[in-house]
This record gives C-alpha cells, structure tokens and sequence, in this order.
C-alpha cells in the first residue's frame, strides 16, 4: 500500500536504521508496488501530496472520513485505461471539503469519486477544474458522485465557475450541484485551447438544482464555448441530466459552439431556455420541458446554422420573446463573433409543444438584427394550446421557414406573414392525450414527442443517492407559531427564539416598542392576531434582513414616531454588505405612519449588492414619510444589475411622502433578464415626491423596466411617473390613471400602451 509504504520508509528513515536494511527494504517495497494496485487513505492534505508522488496506475486513495478545511487537491497523475488511478473516500457523504477547498485535476484516467463541497467557496475560479494549468489538462478522466451543495463567496458579483472541464474525453456523471447564487457559469465546458477542441466530452444523469435569479448577465447552469471559440467543434454530449428550477438567467443551457448534442434532459420550472447562442450543428433532442405554469419558463432557442430540434417535449412553458416555447432569432448581416449570427438551414421537427404560451419567429428583429431565417424547416410538430389561440408571434419575414405537417389544436390562429396567414404547412386537428409517466402523449402519432425508450431524467435517477435533496427556494409559513407579548424588545427575544419559516404572532390591538433592531436572519412571518398591533421603535431600523433572511409583515401598524432624530432611518433595510441570498419582503394590510422624525425617512432602505426576489405591498397605506418607500436604485454602473425582481404593489395609499414611492433602476443594455417586472394596481398618489431632497423629482420612476402592468392610478399633487425605456423590447401598460395637479406621464419612448389615461388641473 503506498501510503503505508511511504511512512513505513519514512520512519525507517527518521530513525536511521542501517543503509543496508534500508535499501533492501527499499527494493523489496518498489518489487512489491510494481505488480500490485494499492489503497491508500489519507486525512490531510500533506498525506495526500506525499501519496501524489509515487502514485501508480491501478491506486485508489481514499479521503478519511471527515470534514477536510481549506483543502486544495491537486490530483496530477498518469493512469491508464485499464489502470485509472481513482481518488475516492471512506464513506460517500462522511467527507466534505469546506471553507476554501477546491480540486485540480490534470493527467490521463483519472476518477474523482466521491467529494461534497459545502461551506464555503473556492479561492480559484472553479471548484472542480479539469485542468492543473493552461498546459496541463485532464483526459480520459471521470468525475462522479460529487456533490457542490451552496458553495458560494459572500460577494454576489464576484465571478467563479463551479465545474471547468478542459481537455478531451472527460465524463462528469452523477454529480449534483445545489445552490449557486454568485455570478459566474455553474457549470462551463472550455475550448480555449486546442487541447480541449473536439472534446468528445460526456455530461451525464448529473442533477443540476436549484440555482436563484442572478439579476444580471452570468447566471447560466452550463455554458459549452464561449463566442470566441464558438465556430469550433466541440463535440459534447449533455445527456440523461435534470435541470431543476436553474432560473439563473434568460440562459439555462447557453451552447456556444459546434457539434454538440443536447439529448433525453429533463428542464424542470427553469426561468430561461436552452440556447444556441453560438456555433453550429448542434442536435437538440427528446428533452422534456416542464413549465408548470410559472412565470418565465422558456423553451428552445435557435440561432445560427444547421440546428436540429427534434421529438422534443414541452409543456405549460409560459416565457415570450427570448424565452418562448421555440424562439427562432433573427440574425446580424455579417455578424461579428459576439453577436447573432442569421438562422440558416435549421429544422425543428417532430417537437410536441402542449400548453405553451409562445413559439416566436425572427425574434430580436430590430435594426441591427434584420437577417431573417433562411432555408429552415419546422415540420411535423404538435403545438397544442386549447387555452391560448395567439401563440405565434412573428416580427419579420417568414418566407424562408418551410412549413410542413404541423398540427395545431382547433382554436390557435395561424402564424402571419407580411399580414397574411400562412396557409400551407398546418393543420387544425382535435387530438386526443393520454399521460403516461408524467407526458402526454397524442394518440396516433407515435414519432411525435420524445421516444419513451430512455428512462426520463428525473430527481430521482440522477445525481448522488446518498445526499439529500436541497429546496433552496424562500418559504413562509411553514414553520412553528411564537406568541410574542405587548413590551418592549418581546418582538426581538421572538425572533431570537425562531427558525426559518415561523411566524410571530403579536396580540390583537398590542402595543410594542422595540428600543433594539430586529435582525432577521431567516424567512420569517410577524403578523397580528386581530386588530392593528402598533409597533413602534428607537434605532435607524426597526427589522434588518440579513444575508439568507426574508420578511412578511401582516396586520401591523408601524409609527415612527419614537424613533432617535437622525436623518436616514428606515423600518426595514437589507444587509450593509452584499447578500448572496436572494430575499423577499412582503407586507399586507400593514400601516406605515410618522415616519418623520428627520429628514430622508424610508420604508425599505437596500444597499448595493442585494436582491429582492420579490417585494410586494399589498392593502398598505404609507403616511406622512420624510422619505422613500421602495427605492431601488443602488446599481448604478450601468452593466444590467438591479435591485430586484418583482415588486407588486396593490391597493395602496400613499399619502405626503416626500421622496419617491416606487424606484426601480437597472441601467445598461443587457438583454439576459427578466426584470425587474412592476405590477402596480388601484393604488393612490397624494402629494408624493415634492421633498427638495428627491432626486428623482419623481413619484413613481422606472428605469430599465422590463414589464410593467400599472393600471387604476390616481396622482394628486404629486411629482410625475417617469419611464426611461432602455432594452428588451420592454412590455409597458398604464391604463385607467388619473393625474390630478400633478406632472403627469413623461418617457423617453412612446413603445408603452397608454389608455385612459388622464390630466386634471384644479385649484390645490
Ligand atoms: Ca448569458
């Protein structure tokens, strides 16, 4: 055994027996390692590197049962095809490798097996690299059975790559990756040298989880290229793996480059699609999709040349544009690397899409992207939606898509072209389903839809069966109830006493002073048992969500009025620092008042480098507030970050506030995400925004708005409702709102619907 030897001769060395035993010993060792293939455990890293050099092919070394901290493996080695040298541990799940542990792997037949990193994240820019430098790459190695549960630095902008594959036929199988919120590609297959070019590369039954909304570009689960080396063949198969809730960004899987093969994985409740962002001759094939219904669920995106999309399955996906069911681009004439490179000889067919909300041609047409599809086929697909008939939406010229045998269900109208219906190439026909397994499947038409041969990827078949699943969405109410008793700082020994998910019940009409700030480190529920309880408080902040906290506040009546006379307090702000968990905060049926004690008075106060997932003010009133209410505005470098995500505000009173009520601001021109989405009903303006402080000289400002559905408004004596309509092809309503003495509607861009909308003036 190696390692046994090692010390063995080591000791012998430490305690200078003669030279002669040594050296016969010596020979004996190197005689006996020479025919046998040896285990090894080793608990540190220093055992581990003394094993590493004289290791051979056939060894195993075992990691010893533990946590291993701040341990970085570098597993360089030469084994062969029938003698790979595996590098595995004592018991799958006893070893995990925590605060900043990373491995690097490098030489021929190598097998990593076993490996959980959690608590903490790499010093490197990837956890797992296929690679020990830019020369020296891994080939003919194996990664399986590791697990990157939530491995994530505390910065969320700071870049790293959880998986980097580099070289030629590698296999990373059975792994499964939870939890990534910083910036940076989960998973990313490199070709920046020639070394790692036609990789034959296997990805495969790996369950890639949950993965939280980045709120800016680099949120992608796995990226295959990138646009520099995208018209070079890759050759990488991504097979048999499930995708779960991977809502990174507008990409899920971002293909960009050649000759890659996309077969038999599972897309479950992702926010985004499977791209063909670059590169050509990529196969797409018998992938199921599952939407379910919820926002932004996307499908399948062609650009560039000779895609196949075929026996696809996708079902209740509901995303539009970017993000549709099957989204065919438009391209640039003569595109330069970086940009959208025209469809040209593609075909999609055979695909069943069922309750789709979308399949959109020559999208992203504007000026700059105006080379329309060309010699392309979408042949014999079942698109059925009884729920929708608009499901086509075409911007451009379509004459050079051939269509052929698609079956619609009875009620969708025809794709348009120029203005006409294209006639030939569909047919409107009742089919009946059945579901078997979880798919529908259309009577009568067996080539239709996936081939049920494979196994479907599932939770269940892929991945580690020996670490537990992880739901990494934010939950409440699903905990334990904690009565908390009128008095003071009662609200604070609560929430000192709770878990994630409790809710903290104050007394019906219950009067609470918090002379302390709440700090909420998990998803927690405060609401009342009745009548308003009043709180009120001393400090800058009465409730602070911390990094991994998120808030929901029912029935409380919030004064301002003990608070200490500093200016720049609020009821709730996030972290000072950057949180790299997303948060929610929710209030309903809550009063916000007096909060007026010194100037600049806010609501909710964010800092840079936080995400709301979502926030919504639902049957809240806000009176009398020196202030902002929501003021999401602290990205100001203009790359696309933002603050976040969805903000719904309904039924709500907002009366003599100085600052603004509304804020969203996501400067830049990138086109990789949803948000932020505003969902602002029935709600009234009375003399918002005329502090001198308000820089916005706004009452309501969205900038960089994605979507925006604003409808039963009334502005009295306030400042305007300002839009600064940059990307995205922004889908903005306001309806049914009244501006009363106020400065109205004012944008850069008229591409908005506007109905009903109306001035008033009268004597203030
Ligand atoms: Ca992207």
């Amino acid at each position: 055994m190696v390692s046994e030897h090692y010390f063995f001769l080591k000791r012998i060395k430490d305690q200078s027996v003669n030279k002669f035993t040594s050296i016969v010993i010596l020979l004996s060792v190197f005689i006996y390692s020479c025919k046998s293939v040896s285990v090894d455990t080793v608990s540190t890293v220093d055992e581990f590197e003394e094993v590493m050099k004289i290791v051979n092919p056939g060894d195993v070394i075992t990691l010893k049962d533990g946590v291993w901290e701040n341990s970085e493996l570098e597993f360089y080695a030469i084994g062969t095809a029938e003698k790979p040298i595996k590098l595995t541990v004592e018991n799958k799940g006893k070893v995990t490798l925590e605060g900043q542990s990373n491995i690097r792997i490098s030489g021929e037949h190598l097998i990593v097996e076993g490996l959980v990193f959690r608590n903490g994240h790499t010093p490197t820019g990837e956890v797992i690299s296929f690679k020990k430098d830019s020369e020296n790459l891994c080939n003919n190695c194996r990664v399986t059975e590791c697990v990157i549960d939530n491995y994530n630095p505390s910065e969320r902008h700071d870049s790293d790559y959880w998986v980097g594959m580099y070289g030629k036929n590698n296999r990373f199988d059975h792994n499964y990756l939870v939890g990534k919120r910083n910036r940076g590609v989960t998973m990313a297959v490199r070709l920046n040298s020639t070394g790692s070019l036609e990789n034959h590369h296997r990805i495969d039954h790996n369950y890639f989880g949950y993965r939280q909304l980045l709120g800016s570009n680099g949120g992608e689960t796995l990226r295959i290229g990138t646009s520099h080396h995208s018209l070079k063949n890759s050759n990488t198969t991504v097979e048999d793996n499930y995708f779960e809730m991977c809502s990174g960004e507008l990409e899920i899987i971002s293909n960009k480059s050649c000759q890659n093969t996309f077969r038999n994985n599972t897309i479950f409740e992702c926010k985004g699609t499977l791209t063909m962002r670059h590169g050509n001759e990529t196969i797409v094939e018998n992938n199921y999709l599952f939407g379910n219904g919820k926002a932004n669920t996307g499908g399948i995106r062609i650009i560039n040349e000779t895609q196949t999309v075929r026996n696809n399955y996708c079902e209740g996906l509901t995303g539009y544009r970017f993000r549709s069911a099957l989204t065919i681009m438009n391209g640039v004439p003569n595109s330069p690397i970086n940009r959208y490179f025209q469809v040209k000889d593609s075909k999609a067919s055979n695909n069943l899409l069922v309750n789709c909300d979308n399949i959109q041609f020559c999208a992203g047409s504007d000026a700059e992207r105006s080379a329309v599809p060309v010699n392309t086929e979408m042949k014999n697909n079942i698109i059925y939606n009884t729920n929708k008939d608009e499901v086509f939406t075409v911007y451009d010229d379509i004459s050079g898509i051939n269509f052929e045998g698609n079956i619609l269900s009875p009620n969708c109208l025809l794709p348009t072209n120029k203005g006409r219906n294209v006639s030939s190439g569909f047919e409107k026909k009742e089919i009946t389903f059945k579901r078997v397994e979880g798919v529908l499947r259309p009577e009568g038409y067996d080539d239709i839809g996936p081939n049920s041969d494979k196994e479907r990827p599932t939770a269940g078949n892929t991945g580690v069966s020996w670490y537990p699943n992880k739901d990494y969405t934010i939950n409440f109410n699903t905990g334990k109830e904690i009565k908390a008793a009128s008095g003071e700082n009662t609200i604070l020994e609560a929430v000192k006493s709770s878990s994630s998910g409790d809710v903290i019940l104050l007394e019906a009409g219950g009067l609470y002073h918090q002379s302390k700030a709440v700090n909420i480190p998990h998803a927690l529920t405060i609401k009342s048992d009745g009548d308003q309880p009043i709180i009120t408080f001393e400090r800058s902040s009465l409730f602070n969500i911390e990094n991994g906290g998120s808030l929901s506040l029912e029935g409380l009546k919030i004064s301002g009025d003990k608070c200490d006379d500093y200016a720049g307090n609020s009821v709730v702000r996030t972290s000072r620092y950057s949180m790299i968990n997303n948060y929610k905060f929710l209030a309903s049926d809550c009063d916000f008042v007096d909060l007026d004690v010194n100037h600049s008075f806010n609501v909710l106060r964010v800092f840079k480098n936080t995400f709301a997932d979502s926030i919504s003010l639902m049957n809240c009133t806000f009176d009398n507030i020196t202030g902002h209410v929501l003021n999401l505005n602290k990205e100001t470098e203009d790359i696309g970050i933002y603050n976040g995500e969805n903000i719904i505000v309904e039924n709500c009173r907002f009366n003599d506030i100085g600052g603004v009520a509304i804020n969203l601001y996501r400067g830049g021109r990138d086109e990789s995400t949803f948000g932020p989405i505003l969902n602002l009903k029935s709600t009234t303006f009375n003399n918002v925004g005329n502090d001198k402080r308000n820089k916005e000289d706004s009452a309501v400002s969205l900038h960089g708005v994605q979507v925006a559905d604003m409808n039963n408004l009334s502005f009295k004596n306030s400042k305007k409702l300002d839009m600064h309509l940059v990307v995205g092809e922004p889908v903005i309503k306001v309806r049914n709102t009244v501006f009363e003495n106020s400065d109205g509607l004012t944008s850069n861009d008229d591409a908005y619907l506007k109905e009903n909308v109306t001035m008033k003036r009268s004597q203030k």
